[in-house]
């Protein structure tokens, strides 16, 4: 797949530097005992996820489990909805409903490498609870997923899901009793098990090379669009690439392949919730400032005195307090424009992609999707959206919110 160059693609700006940062944000800001742990990763992952045995069995797994490459499905009738050419990369037909399993397939590869017998992960939602359980299940390794109380109550199904796939899920009962909580919880865990634990983050957060590892593993997503695309149209770069933004992983494996190439561009939805100046939204570009959150330097929503301030979104997936680092990077340097959609624009996004194309979005994706009015894309201009997850999940919500 990637030879040795490609490793480092230092030729360009957005790519991670040697010690880990994007431009100003990135870093590993852990406590002492964790150094051996994240030293350990630092210097191995690079030579091993570019190993050709780990390609051999990464990619095999993305063909025959997940059910890659997904589709580049180009959507007729919502192009003339929107005056415009939009493609939407079918994420949402992954094996689990989503992008997330790309990178879980790729960390437990690693750990088993690392000669590591023992997951632990957190989850808000669930949904990383559930692609990292998935993958244990697959490589008969025991996990442990970490969710705040209150989570496990608002996601009863997912947590059912990933005890039926032998999981353990643990309880965090101090804070909020949410996804932060359970971070801390988790990163409780591996300072107490360094030797045969791995971490298996589930988005382009944490200490340095977490984003760039899992962008890395996502970025499968990028590399099969500009494949695709070409084919369809005879080019691979599209005018615009969209996606949705919660810690901003399917749209760092969406952006990864384009980053350097600017006259693509890349527009980032976040979560408004109830707008971005209502005081309920996780709009965190547009209300951050920077501060070290889960160990990275990044952009994220703080009180004065630099407390974390509680996001709200209706997507579980688009309620988190801050965005990676490599994110940070690209709205500091305007390298991607950031959009937002409130809940309810999303909510109405879901029946449109429905009612026009036949495809329930999860309420993540539906935020990509009812950007695009905002977007003004000309008529005959190339929008590639990805599409990061089917709607099965949001069920229940699109029920009581759409009143059906
Ligand atoms: C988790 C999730 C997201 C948000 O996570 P990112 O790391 O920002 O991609 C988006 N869409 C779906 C369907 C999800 O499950």
């Amino acid at each position: 797949m990637e030879n040795s160059m490609s490793k480092i693609q230092s030729n360009s700006i957005f790519q991670v530097d040697e010690h880990g940062y994007y431009g100003q944000f990135g870093g590993a800001y852990i406590p002492e005992m964790l150094h051996p742990n994240i030293e350990e990763l630092q210097q191995n992952y690079l030579d091993i996820i570019y190993d050709e045995s780990f390609q051999t069995e990464f990619l095999s797994l993305l063909k025959d489990y997940v059910g890659r490459p997904t589709p580049l499905y180009f959507a007729n009738r919502l192009s003339t909805h929107f005056k415009t050419q939009i493609y939407l990369k079918r994420e949402d037909l992954c094996h689990t409903g989503a992008h997330k399993v790309n990178n879980t397939i790729g960390q437990i590869l690693l750990a088993k490498r690392l000669g590591k017998t023992r997951i632990i992960a957190e989850t808000g939602a669930g949904q990383h609870g559930v692609a990292t359980a998935t993958v244990c299940a697959l490589m008969n390794l025991p996990c442990v997923v970490y969710m705040g109380e209150v989570d496990i109550e608002r996601q009863a199904p997912n947590v059912k899901r990933m005890q039926m796939l032998g999981a353990e899920v643990r309880p965090a009962k101090s804070g909020s009793r949410t996804l932060k909580d359970a971070t801390n919880e988790a990163m409780r865990d591996w300072i107490a098990n360094p030797v045969d634990t791995h971490y298996i983050i589930g988005s382009v957060v944490g200490p340095h090379p977490f984003p760039d590892m899992v962008a890395r593993f996502q970025s499968v997503i990028s590399k099969e669009i500009k494949i695709q695309l070409k084919e369809k149209t005879g080019n691979e770069n599209p005018n615009y690439v969209v996606a949705c933004v919660g810690g901003g992983s399917n749209a760092a494996g969406a952006f990864y392949h384009y980053l350097a190439e600017q006259n693509v561009q890349l527009i980032a939805v976040e979560a408004a919730g109830h707008g971005v100046n209502s005081g309920k939204s996780a709009a965190t570009s547009q209300l951050g400032r920077v501060g070290v959150l889960h160990s990275s330097k990044t952009l994220f929503m703080q009180t004065e005195d630099g407390q974390v301030v509680e996001p709200h979104s209706i997507s579980a997936g688009l309620d988190y307090p801050g965005i990676g680092p490599l994110h940070a990077h690209l709205f500091d340097t305007k390298r991607a424009t950031f959009l937002s959609a409130t809940d309810e624009e999303a909510l109405q996004a879901v029946l449109l992609l429905a009612r026009l194309e036949g495809i329930i979005p999860a309420l993540e994706s539906a935020h990509a999707i009812a950007a695009l009015d905002k977007l003004k894309a000309k008529e005959n201009e190339i929008v590639v959206l990805n599409l990061s997850g089917r709607g099965d999940k949001d069920l229940d919500t699109y029920i009581r919110e759409l009143k059906l």
